[in-house]
């Protein structure tokens, strides 16, 4: 295959920009639908996922970039592959798009081997960061120029880029030039570039990292309506916590170049398996414990910094015996009357606010107990009178059901 440089410009495609060279024709005229705008993909077979890696490694040199990574997106998923700098998510997008080969492992594509296609024989189409427009360009011609290329009939080039410009909202753009155009603006023609080719999966990679935090959450709405709408597959590649957890059907949390846990956002937010994933994902308590009585039933005690600790959920194998407990700021429980009234009977422990930061919604305290660190976030409901200040006396709760069990 032709060098490429990191952003996905290949050589032997120079005069194309990357969101642009990626493409596949799936054959629309000749499907009904398709008179009314773009159309869903050809069904990839039921019960076969839409991408599938097995076992794929990918090494640079020393480095590990990819080790060992199986992951199966069903068709119509909204999929993002979170994690820091370095984890491996561009490398991995590389793959899926056939801009790199896995040293090992394959790849498949609606359920045929696609490890050795070559990027353009590939249902797929990317999505940049750098959005990479042809400043001669307008609009239209951006967003027209992938179907010119494959010389696709004139009628059908302005149906389908006419369907493409609605479905992201820039008609009113078409004959602009992309200097003339916001940030957000350019964003949705690297959009209508790629979807006017109907891929079956759309990769994106940071699409929204260039934008202000304001234009960004109003984006990410949109992607994830126009992805419900239009029924196809995303892979999006974000180190932004909070967009995946926003915009994802499930979210794979990579870690130095494997993937520490995959799931809903839902269950990797409120179920850590461990301490990556429960620090990556938001803010947490960590809290080293001992299982001191036998587990019985599903509830068991921990002896901890804080004391004595009920939990609820399955015991850890007994064969543990020192564990790590999370649990998420929001859920510790302040009390809000006399401290005092308050026992530890009860579960209730007394502490002492360190920091107290008002953040309109809601706010967050740091506050000690026993000589522990806490932090603890509760919303600022009307009437609740002024939040907690530093210095004062409080009551927390840690409720045994809001307490997770790590793995490591
Ligand atoms: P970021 O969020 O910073 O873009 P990433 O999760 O996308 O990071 P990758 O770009 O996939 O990470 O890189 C994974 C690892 O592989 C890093 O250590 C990176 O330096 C290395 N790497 C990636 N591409 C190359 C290359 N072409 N040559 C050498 N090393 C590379």
């Amino acid at each position: 295959m032709p060098s490429v440089d990191r952003q996905g410009r290949g050589r032997a495609a120079a005069a194309l920009p990357p969101g642009g060279r990626v493409c596949y024709d799936t054959g629309v005229a000749t499907r009904p639908e398709a008179a009314v705008g773009l159309v869903p993909p050809p069904a990839t077979p039921s019960g076969v996922a839409a991408v599938e890696c097995l076992a794929v490694s990918r090494r640079f040199g020393p480095v590990t970039a990819l080790d060992a990574v199986s992951l199966q997106v069903p068709r119509g998923e909204f999929f993002s592959l979170l994690g820091p700098s370095g984890c491996g998510k561009t490398t991995l997008l590389r793959l899926l798009a056939g801009l790199d080969r896995p040293d090992s492992g394959e790849i498949r594509l609606g359920g045929r081997p696609a490890t050795d296609l070559p990027p353009h024989r590939r249902p797929v189409n990317t999505v940049f960061q750098s959005y990479a427009l042809f400043p001669h360009l307008t609009v239209r011609e951006n967003v027209a120029f992938g179907l010119r290329m494959k010389r696709v009939p004139r009628a059908e080039v302005e149906r389908r880029v006419a369907a493409a410009m609605a479905l992201t909202r820039i008609e009113d753009l078409a004959e602009r030039r992309p200097a003339r155009l916001s940030g957000g603006q350019q964003q949705r023609v690297a959009l209508a570039r790629a979807l006017v080719n109907e891929p079956e999966v759309l990769l994106l990679d940071e699409p929204l990292a260039a934008l202000d935090a304001d234009l960004r959450r109003r984006l990410q709405t949109e992607l994830k309506a126009l992805q419900r709408r239009l029924g196809i597959t995303f892979i999006h590649v974000t180190h932004d916590q909070e967009e995946a957890l926003a915009l994802s059907d499930r979210i794979g949390l990579l870690r130095a170049g494997r993937l520490e846990q995959v799931g809903p956002p839902r269950a990797l937010y409120e179920h850590p398996r461990t301490r990556f994933v429960a620090e990556f994902l938001g803010a947490c308590n960590l809290l080293p414990a001992r299982p001191i009585a036998r587990p019985e039933a599903d509830r068991w005690r921990v002896e901890t910094e804080l004391g004595l600790l009920e939990l609820v959920g399955p015991p850890p194998p007994t064969d543990r015996e020192t564990l790590t407990l999370a649990i998420r700021p929001e859920h510790v429980e302040l009390a809000r009357g006399n401290p005092a009234a308050e026992t530890d009977a009860a579960g209730w422990l007394t502490g002492r606010v360190l920091e107290s930061v008002f953040t309109g919604a809601e706010t967050r305290y740091l506050i000690e107990v026993r000589g522990h660190r806490l932090r603890v976030q509760a919303p600022n409901p009307a009437g609740n009178g002024p939040p907690r200040a530093p210095g004062e006396t409080v009551s927390v709760r840690l409720p045994p059901e809001a307490v997770r069990v790590l793995e490591d």
